[in-house]
């Protein structure tokens, strides 16, 4: 049997609990509870937004 344990990506400590994750730029983020994903949340603001123009934007003329 795999113990596929995740680890929260704002404090360290195990997750038990799924349900608190976030994806990001940088892949998806999995938080022990509500407040670590909300501080995270809020630290990481810039990498968690969406609509970045890496992409070639559609343009009309
Ligand atoms: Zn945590």
């Amino acid at each position: 049997m795999d113990k596929d344990i995740k680890y929260c990506d704002h404090c360290g400590l195990a997750v038990e609990v799924e349900g608190f994750e976030l994806k990001t730029k940088q892949g998806d983020k999995r938080f022990c509870c509500e407040g670590c994903k909300g501080i995270y949340q809020m630290l990481h603001e810039a990498l968690l937004q969406q609509g970045a123009n890496d992409e070639s934007e559609p343009t009309r003329s």
